[in-house]
């Protein structure tokens, strides 16, 4: 039966068969599970397009029900930690909303438009803390800015560095590369409040491919970063709530199932049997068959087991139904590229 005649699902509207993506529907996925919907839905997001609310002592989380951001009234200015389009001018009005003090800092996690993209709200006076490589890709690429252009960092760190801004301490933390290079941890201590971006997404799988990350081992390892940090709330920049210890236990179990099941792949899958059937003369459909049959078997073991909870991850994590098979993917090619791994069939090339 072909996609056309399926019931629910969307036609394949390119007629690129093969050569395109699937088209699926609602339908085809389980239903969001009730806690997953955080924010989503209070009257007062539903309303004004945000919701704001105190995490503790001036620092504040807001969210579109999205994107999410942070910001800390420190009595004599706001410290804003990234500006998602998606949030805007509802950044200023959360803000307005807690606190008569103005923006006087703001804090970039990484350079990607999708979490700084908004920052011409605070206008061009602000001082601005991020990491060099932040720093370096806004001064490349400086047509990504909307409204007045994004600030350029002023401060700049290549590690961490612990700041105080009106007495209140904040530390920043760079590791090494992870979800982008120059991603930095923003940590208040006392609050105990962590901001780390783009790594879990809680009560939800991540999105597409470890979240957009550019190195999978290194998105993989700042699991455990978080998880280091004495902390009561991680803001993670998506989804629609903030995050807990036991959401980012659950990212970090899920990610490494993914990985351990993606390297079981490489024994499990036999590419000697394709190599057989499809020859060399296309080597990229050997690729995709290969690529394919190994993310269908690390999907299927992933979504289907039992974790600690006595839920499998297709019940237990928002969205895994729909995302998994992207981050088996993404896993699987960086266990190629940044583990160093081989199939079979290039192992009896290679001696290993
Ligand atoms: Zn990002």
């Amino acid at each position: 039966m072909s996609n056309n005649e399926k019931p629910g699902i969307l036609p394949d509207r390119y007629g690129l068969g093969a050569a395109g993506m699937p088209y699926t529907s609602l339908s085809d996925y389980r239903p969001i599970p009730p806690n997953a919907t955080g924010s989503l839905f209070l009257p007062d997001r539903l309303e004004k397009g945000y919701h704001v609310e105190e995490l503790n002592d001036g620092v504040f989380y807001l969210t579109s029900g999205a994107y999410d951001c942070m910001f800390i009234a420190t009595g004599n200015g706001v410290v804003a930690v990234d500006a998602p389009p998606l949030l805007g001018d509802n950044i200023l009005r959360g803000i307005a909303e807690v606190t008569d003090e103005p923006v006087t800092h703001a804090i970039y996690s990484h350079w990607h438009a999708d979490h700084i993209g908004a920052a011409g709200v605070f206008g061009q006076d602000v001082t601005v803390f991020a990491h060099e490589y932040t720093r370096e890709m806004l001064e490349r690429w400086p047509d990504m800015g909307r409204k007045n252009g994004i600030p350029l960092p002023t401060e700049t760190i290549s590690t961490s560095q612990s700041i105080a801004i009106n007495g209140v301490t904040i530390d920043l933390d760079y590791k090494g590369v992870n979800h982008a290079p120059g991603n930095i941890f923003i940590y208040t201590p006392k609050q105990k409040v962590l901001a780390a971006i783009d790594i879990i997404s809680p009560g939800w799988s991540a999105f597409k491919h470890c979240d957009a990350s550019e190195n999978i081992r290194g998105w993989a390892e700042a699991h455990d970063w978080i998880l280091e940090y004495d902390f009561d709330a991680v803001v993670s920049g998506h989804v629609n709530r903030w995050g807990t210890r036991e959401d980012a236990l659950a990212s970090r179990d899920y990610t490494w199932d993914i990985i351990d099941f993606a390297k079981q792949a490489f024994d499990e899958v036999d590419d000697f049997e394709l190599v057989e059937r499809i020859g060399f003369s296309n080597g990229w459909v050997l690729w995709e068959d290969y690529f394919n049959d190994m993310t269908n078997y690390v999907t299927k073991q992933t979504l289907t087991k039992t974790t600690d909870n006595g839920q499998t991850w297709a019940a237990r994590l928002a969205g895994a139904d729909v995302m998994t098979k992207y981050h088996a993917y993404s896993i699987l090619e960086a266990l190629r590229l940044e583990w160093g791994l081989l199939s079979k069939f290039e192992r009896t090339i290679t001696g290993d």
